[in-house]
C-alpha cells in the first residue's frame, strides 16, 4: 500500500458486529468491539515499541535506574491510555507507592524495572545526561512514533485528550 510502512499494515480482522451464532444471552456487542479494539491496539503498540528500541539501539546508559526515581528527579513518564493498559496487563496488581518516591514498578531494591518489556515509550526513549550514543538522537523517528502512538491510542479511546502523568494513571480504579 503506497505510503504505508510494512509494519503499519491495518488490522484486517473484522471487528465483531451483530450477535454471533451460539452467543450467550448476555453477549454485549459493545464490549466485544472494545475487546477487539484493545487487541488490535496491543499488537500495534508492541510493533511501535520495537521500532522505538531499534531507533535507540546504539544508545547506552549506566543502568542505575536513577531516571526511575521520579520524585528525586522531579519528572515522570506521561502515558496514553493504551500504554497504561499494557502496563496493567504486565502488572495486574498495581504495586503500592514507594517510600523513596521511585516509580512503583521498580523492584524492591529500586534497581530494575519489573515491567521492562511493557514500559511506556517515554521510559524507552528517556536518557539522562550520562547516556552515550553513536550520534544524533533520532528526533524524526521519535516524532513519527509519537504521532503513530496517538493514532493507536485513539483507536481505543477516540476522545482521549492526551497523555497523562503516570501518577495520575495510578489513581485510576483498577481494570
Ligand atoms: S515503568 Fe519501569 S522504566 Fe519506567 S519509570 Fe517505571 S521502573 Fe522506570
Amino acid at each position: 500500500m503506497p505510503g504505508r510502512a510494512p509494519d503499519e499494515t491495518l488490522d484486517t480482522e473484522a471487528a465483531p458486529t451483530g450477535v454471533p451464532d451460539g452467543a450467550p444471552c448476555g453477549w454485549a456487542p459493545g464490549r466485544a468491539r472494545r475487546a477487539h479494539a484493545d487487541r488490535t491496539a496491543a499488537r500495534a503498540l508492541e510493533t511501535l515499541y520495537r521500532q522505538a528500541d531499534q531507533a535507540w539501539a546504539g544508545f547506552r546508559c549506566p543502568g542505575t535506574a536513577e531516571c526511575c526515581q521520579l520524585a528525586t528527579r522531579g519528572r515522570e513518564p506521561w502515558l496514553w491510555g493504551v500504554e497504561w493498559d499494557a502496563l496493567r496487563r504486565a502488572a495486574p496488581a498495581l504495586p503500592p507507592p514507594r517510600a523513596d518516591g521511585g516509580c512503583r514498578f521498580l523492584d524492591a531494591e529500586g534497581r530494575r524495572c519489573t515491567v521492562y518489556a511493557s514500559r511506556p515509550l517515554g521510559c524507552r526513549t528517556y536518557f539522562c545526561h550520562r547516556a552515550t550514543g553513536p550520534g544524533r538522537e533520532p528526533a524524526e523517528e521519535m516524532d513519527r512514533l509519537q504521532r503513530r502512538l496517538e493514532a493507536v491510542a485513539r483507536g481505543v479511546r477516540p476522545d482521549e485528550p492526551g497523555p497523562r502523568p503516570m501518577s495520575a494513571w495510578c489513581e485510576e480504579p483498577g481494570p
